[in-house]
């Protein structure tokens, strides 16, 4: 069961064992540019399931007791099998949940590459001895034992990316992975199998089972041989994983939606802010660290406003295999529906439609136009639920403390950006800000070595540098005596 995407043939089997398993029913995954069909895929139930967490579980006490220097060659090879297929890698992705390609060559697929290979670096430095100063004469040693079978559940907006950055510091840290990527979004998981099988690795240590969330999600997420559980995606799916991981009492990584704020204050650099406020139109606004809810002071309310409105109607939008595109389509009618629904009942709600609002004329298809609100009134679900589409909204505030009761009045926690000269304001504000992530004049910067994930109903848990081995990992110390022992 092949199939051609972007000229790049696919395997649309499940991946266990290092063999391509088929199922008995199929279901298909659509492109969001031209909302035709792309393959179908099998559809994995229990029986794949079972099948996967058993090969994974065979393979990992050898995986696991290679080490970190021994595993390292394998994920080396793996990271550049990625960076050698960069080009496919973006073309399939792009063709199927319609991200930007220039981004994903230049920039989201090589980072897929450097998650591989930063944490197989990592695991090298992980561990430590110290000698213990409660107890004179001992040596507190700390390993980072690897806990076994990993069930990785991945969502549609990046695929790739957000699944080498739980596949990376899993494998490293010698587990073994289950990875059970979105149903709308299937195809490059099987590309990061064809290469995890061409770096050589054993047999069971990386596995793919394709399916829906409810089915095959939901029976990976419930087997008693799995040991962690790393989720990426939306609320009320993460609260069913937990209850389900909860039985079995594994540990649980869980990185959600968000409502962040972007907050611009008078003294900002102008330029600099409005440039960054219209990135959060990014990927169509299909991003769960995107700022849509803008914060401006009030003194350059009306001037920010004209200005981000006139930038946004230059912004270009259209097919995402152009490089002229900055905005290109929503992954899918039924994603569509559902940011749809949002705008209708905003402007329901007495917002105002500064501009956008529907799918644009000329375009059609999935290219809903990006949109903004303002004079949102109080209470409007526009302004507390996360919409994952290209829909902002603009308020202002006139104080530090209204602007703190507005930053922090959403249910999520995951990042805020914040404009502005003054670095006393900005510390200042950012150490009220509820977010697992604050960004200062800038946005999307990441460093694998830094904690990542959110407050609140934004996630549980952190990810990046030791944190992901923390996660990835049971801890263990060994206290031992030096010298004699009376
Ligand atoms: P969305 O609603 O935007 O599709 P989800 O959070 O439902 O986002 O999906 C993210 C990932 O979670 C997908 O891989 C999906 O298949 C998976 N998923 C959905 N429901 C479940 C579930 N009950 N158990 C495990 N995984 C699930």
């Amino acid at each position: 069961m092949k199939t051609i995407i972007a000229g790049r043939e696919v395997d649309t089997r499940h991946f266990i064992g290092n063999e391509r398993i088929s199922s008995p029913q199929t279901f298909p995954a659509h492109s969001a540019i031209t909302e035709k069909e792309l393959g179908t895929v099998a559809r994995g139930t229990q029986t794949e399931v079972d099948m996967a967490v058993a090969a994974a579980k065979a393979a990992f006490p050898a995986w696991a007791a290679l080490g970190a220097q021994g595993r390292l060659p394998y994920l080396e090879r793996l990271a550049h099998l990625i960076e050698s297929r960069v080009e496919d890698l973006a073309a399939v992705e792009t063709m199927n949940n319609g991200s930007l390609l220039e981004a994903s060559r230049l920039r989201v697929m090589k980072r897929g590459a450097h998650n591989i290979h930063f944490f197989a670096q990592m695991a090298l430095e992980m561990g430590k001895c110290w000698d213990t100063e409660a107890a004179k004469n001992a040596v507190n040693q700390v390993s980072y034992d690897p806990a076994g079978v990993t069930a990785l559940i991945t969502p549609w907006n990046a695929p790739f990316m957000l699944s080498t950055w739980k596949v990376g510091p899993a494998l490293a840290a010698g587990n073994t992975v289950v990875l059970k990527p979105a149903e709308w979004t299937p195809f490059t998981a099987s590309l990061l199998a064809d290469m995890a099988l061409e770096a050589g690795l054993p047999a069971g240590v990386f596995n793919v089972v394709q399916g829906f969330g409810a089915e095959a999600g939901a029976a990976l997420v419930a087997h008693k041989d799995v040991k962690r559980i790393s989720f990426t995606g939306s609320v009320p799916t993460a609260k069913k994983i937990a209850s389900s991981a909860a039985q079995n009492l594994t540990p649980v990584s869980f990185e959600l939606g968000g409502k962040s704020p972007f907050i611009v204050f008078a003294d900002c650099d102008l330029e600099l802010a409005l440039f960054n406020a219209l990135d959060q139109y990014d990927n169509c606004g299909q991003v769960c660290l995107s700022g849509t809810r803008l914060l401006v002071e009030d003194s350059i309310y009306d001037q920010f406003l004209s200005e981000f409105k006139s930038r946004a109607a230059n912004l270009i939008q259209g097919d995402p295999r152009e490089a002229k595109t900055v905005v290109g389509p929503l992954v899918t009618r039924t994603h569509l529906d559902r940011v749809d629904g949002f705008v209708q009942r905003a402007k329901q709600a007495g917002a105002t439609l500064e501009f956008g609002g529907q799918v644009s004329p000329t375009l059609g298809g999935l290219y809903y136009q990006p949109t903004l609100f303002s004079h949102v009134p109080d209470g409007a679900e526009i302004l507390s639920s996360e919409v994952f589409g290209p829909v902002l909204t603009i308020q202002k505030f006139s104080s530090e403390a209204e602007l703190l009761a507005l930053a922090n009045n959403t249910e999520y926690g995951l990042a805020a950006m914040l404009f502005t000269k003054d670095q006393a304001k900005a510390t200042r504000i950012s150490s009220q800000l509820v977010a697992g992530t604050v960004w200062q004049n800038c946005f999307y910067v990441r460093d694998l070595s830094a904690p990542f994930g959110g407050s609140k109903q934004s996630g549980i848990g952190r990810e990046g540098g030791h944190w992901s081995f923390d996660f990835y990992c049971d801890i263990k110390n060994t206290m031992h005596r030096k010298g004699t022992f009376y």
